[in-house]
């Protein structure tokens, strides 16, 4: 059986960080990846903000790896030239309910290290935004915007330049864990067995499948995968604000939000819609929920203003109503089974967190 070091399962953000992050500690790296180029799921499927760090619990990993990954990322942008705008963001209260909420969000924001928050009157907040109707809000100036894919094709290319080879096509169809080491069942059109030392299962939506078809792997510690759908609609015409605008957040997700991508173009979402099946496309009926969501903060907003635009999936590991749930990094530490590395629930702010992830995967695998 032929052998490599590290096999990454998937070329989505996260896993090509990962193989960035292991090929740079000077690692042979195989990265497999089932469809026909990098990031074709939830990496080309999102908002594409940089996350400043602000909702989550204090000392989660979501908490850590965000506020890290968004510093990383942003130093990774100047040096390999990804297209990204440091916008900043606005969080909006309509009542007076929110604005109490707004104090709260700032101090976790705080306590997770988040630099620059500020809340402002509606007076204050309608003098940076002239089209937002608000009571008042929160401003985030470390939230941007980033080109996810050239920053995908930037990772990359780092991870391919330090010795990385990706293939695509190349489906991990099963493991088997067997005397300290993995080996690697390879489907598509040349099926083949790998031997390596560490496989890193970052197959997103797929991970809790992929890792109960490794032999030895606990099933016990296999989550079961639940998907929560985010509906976009874009915007006809120019976007009314140069910030993003947030709403306070509601369960489950951030609110109906208004973001802009590096075009120029505005859309709205992502919405919260649980789903049984990886189903993309987007209810034109959902629009109505929309209007009313957006019509809160932007009045202005015209019937027939917004089309259907583009939907991803959350790969949640928990289901509807349960309580929020964290990344999970799960090594033999937590497992038992020597190489094996699994990624389970990296949602949001995953993106902005890919750096951060990436780092910690690699000290993982040092460490065990
Ligand atoms: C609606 C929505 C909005 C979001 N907005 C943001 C945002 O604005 N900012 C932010 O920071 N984060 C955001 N996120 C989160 C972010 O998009 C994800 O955390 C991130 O893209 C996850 O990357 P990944 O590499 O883990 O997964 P993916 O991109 O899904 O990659 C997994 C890859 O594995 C491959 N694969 C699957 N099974 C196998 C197999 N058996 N063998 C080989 N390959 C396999 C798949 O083809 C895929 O390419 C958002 C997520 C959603 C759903």
């Amino acid at each position: 059986m032929e052998s490599v070091d590290c096999i990454v399962a998937g070329a989505g953000v996260v896993g090509l960080a990962v193989a960035r992050a292991l090929a740079l500690a000077g690692r042979e790296v195989l990265v497999l990846e089932a469809a026909e180029g990098i990031g074709t799921e939830t990496s080309s499927r999102n908002s594409e903000v940089i996350h400043a760090g602000i909702y989550y619990p204090a000392g989660s990993l979501m908490a850590r790896f965000c506020v890290a990954g968004r510093r990383a990322l942003y130093a990774y942008c100047d040096e390999r030239g990804v297209p990204y705008r440091n916008c900043g963001k606005l969080i909006v209260a309509t009542s007076a309910e929110e604005d109490a909420r707004l104090a709260d969000i700032k101090r976790r924001a705080e306590a997770n290290g988040v630099e620059g928050m500020r809340v402002l009157s509606q007076a204050e907040a309608v003098a940076l935004e002239p089209n937002l109707t608000c009571t008042s809000a929160l401003l985030s100036p470390a939230t941007g915007i980033i080109d996810s894919h050239a920053y995908m094709l930037a990772l990359q290319g780092d991870a391919e330049n330090a010795g990385a080879v990706c293939v695509f096509h190349s489906p991990v169809v099963g493991a088997r864990a067997t005397g300290g080491r993995i080996a690697v069942s390879v489907g598509g059109e040349d099926p083949m067995t790998l031997a390596c030392n560490l496989f890193v299962n970052s197959a997103g939506l797929h991970a809790p499948s992929l890792a109960r078809r490794v032999i030895g792997m606990p099933a016990d510690r296999i989550p079961t995968a639940y998907y929560a759908k985010g509906n976009y609609f874009t915007l006809t015409g120019r976007s009314p604000f140069s910030r993003l605008i947030y709403p306070v957040p509601v369960p489950g997700g951030l609110g109906v939000h208004l973001t802009i991508d590096l075009g120029g173009q505005a859309r709205f979402g992502p919405d919260v819609e649980w789903v049984d099946t990886l189903d993309y496309s987007v209810d034109p009926a959902r629009a109505s929920s929309f209007y009313a969501a957006v019509r809160r903060y932007w009045p202005a907003l015209q019937d027939g203003q917004i089309q259907p635009g583009y939907a991803g999936i959350r790969p949640k590991i928990v289901p509807k109503g349960a309580p929020a749930q964290d990344f999970v990094v799960q090594g033999p530490q937590s497992h038992g089974v020597p190489g094996l590395i699994n990624l389970f629930g990296i949602e949001s702010p995953g993106l902005t967190a890919s750096l951060a992830i990436a780092a910690h995967v690699r000290d993982v695998s040092e460490t065990g």
